[in-house]
């Protein structure tokens, strides 16, 4: 597989070196140079989710990786459904959130530590990162077990929720987490200076696996293929596709599908009033405001990093940006929307009710809409039982874990003392 930065398409990478490296020269963001058309999708529809996972990031990874590898790869990441539910006439829900930690962002998590695994080549490699709750619990499960991989974990003591500390805090193994007397910014600031550490990287083979890494995007392309497969080929016809969106990376792997060939009338771009995007679809004008906090904090994102790609995409393919659907909704929308949703039967959460009502709302005539769900309701615990009157019990996932002790370490906002303690 090639790719090429975005900013600087001279700086060619083969996916190994993408995966490593995770973003290019200037922060330039890897492409990959073709994206295949692939002429048996009837067929791929036919086939279980891991087989057929198997067959579209062979197509999209090539050779580089050979197949054992990769079919062990994608088997081990992909260990959970991604079911398809109806929720209205005409209306359907992805739900995306039946992996370890509850959220989509397992799929791509997932697949990026086994990547990573994968590509390594010789030498150690801690994984660091700062976490004000979602992303380390997705991280640690991704890593957890995999050999000659050390992952840290810095968050801030007190300032995450009891429920998501339990989530990846009780695991051991080759996961340490480390509760940091400060705030999250502090925390954020240790792993700076540790990446800015340049003796300290060599010895400790210091990586981010950070969320542009286009591995991600690569594994999400699949759940679109899952999706497809689960509805009638007459739903397919005039299938429309709204995914609530934050730094669109979800969105970007939903364009590479349908790249690939997967029959999908259009995509509606869903946000909280971070709305970025919806403005600039309709006036032309990039004009990021300042972020601000919503119910739907996962897409509190004013400047989304993979926009580059979706223009990228929309560039390449000659597709007209006018074709892509948008719309915002604030929270006061939101909090009707999941209202509507649960008066319906369905049980959401703000992101998915967000993604639901602009879909709603833009569905048009003998069209068939499908929302993605990206988060479990009871990761939202506290907004869906305050807006919906009701209780949510705790699923397995979330209780097993709460049950376990806390194995982090503590630790002062001091750079010298986690210095000692990596390098330990
Ligand atoms: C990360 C996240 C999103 C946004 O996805 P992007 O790929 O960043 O657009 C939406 N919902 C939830 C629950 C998330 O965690």
């Amino acid at each position: 597989m090639n790719l090429y930065n975005i900013k600087h398409p001279e700086q060619q990478v083969n996916f190994a070196q993408a995966v490593r490296q995770g973003l290019g020269k200037d922060q330039g963001l890897f492409f990959p140079a073709t994206i295949p058309q692939l002429s048996n999708i009837d067929e791929l529809l036919a086939l279980p989710l891991v087989e057929r996972s198997q067959k579209i990031l062979r197509a999209l990874i090539g050779d580089e990786i050979p197949a054992d590898k990769l079919n062990a790869m994608v088997k081990n990441a992909f260990t959970f459904p991604a079911p398809v539910v109806k929720v209205a006439e005409n209306i359907y829900a992805l739900e995306l959130f039946h992996g370890p930690t509850l959220a989509f962002k397992d799929f791509g998590g997932r697949f990026m530590a086994q990547a990573l695994a994968t590509v390594r080549g010789d030498g150690k490699i801690t994984i660091l990162t700062a976490t004000s709750g979602d992303t380390g619990a997705a991280v640690a499960h991704a890593f957890y077990g995999l050999e000659n991989i050390d992952v840290v974990i810095l968050y801030p003591k007190g300032k995450i929720s009891p429920l998501q500390e339990k989530l990846f805090c009780t695991l051991g193994g080759n996961i340490r987490t480390v509760a940091i007397n400060a705030d999250f910014d502090a925390c954020q600031t240790l792993v700076k200076q540790a990446f800015d550490d340049e003796e300290l990287r060599q010895a400790i083979g210091l990586n981010s696996a950070n969320s542009i890494n286009i591995s991600r995007l690569l594994a999400q392309v699949c759940y679109y293929f899952e999706a497809a497969a689960q509805l009638t080929a007459e739903q397919r016809q005039n299938l429309v596709v709204s995914v609530p969106s934050g730094n669109f990376g979800n969105l970007t792997a939903g364009l590479i599908a349908k790249t690939l060939g997967l029959p999908i009338k259009r995509f509606i771009a869903s946000t909280n009033a971070n709305d970025t995007v919806p403005r600039y679809l309709q006036t032309g004008e990039w004009q990021p405001n300042a972020t601000v906090a919503t119910l739907s904090n996962a897409m509190d994102v004013s400047r989304p990093n993979n926009w580059p790609r979706v223009e990228e995409l929309f560039k390449r393919n000659g597709w007209n940006l006018s074709e892509l659907g948008s719309g915002a909704l604030n929270d006061a929308q939101t909090e009707t929307a999941l209202k509507a949703q649960y008066a319906q039967g369905y049980l959401c959460e703000p992101h998915g009710a967000i993604a639901y009502q602009v879909l709603k709302d833009q569905l048009q005539e003998g069209e068939t809409g499908l929302f993605l769900c990206t988060a479990h309701p009871a990761k939202f615990k506290e907004s869906v039982e305050r807006i919906l009157g009701i209780e949510l019990p705790l699923p397995d996932a979330l209780d097993k874990h709460n049950k376990l002790p806390l194995l982090s370490d503590e630790m002062d906002n001091d750079f010298a003392t986690l210095r000692a303690y990596l390098l330990k």
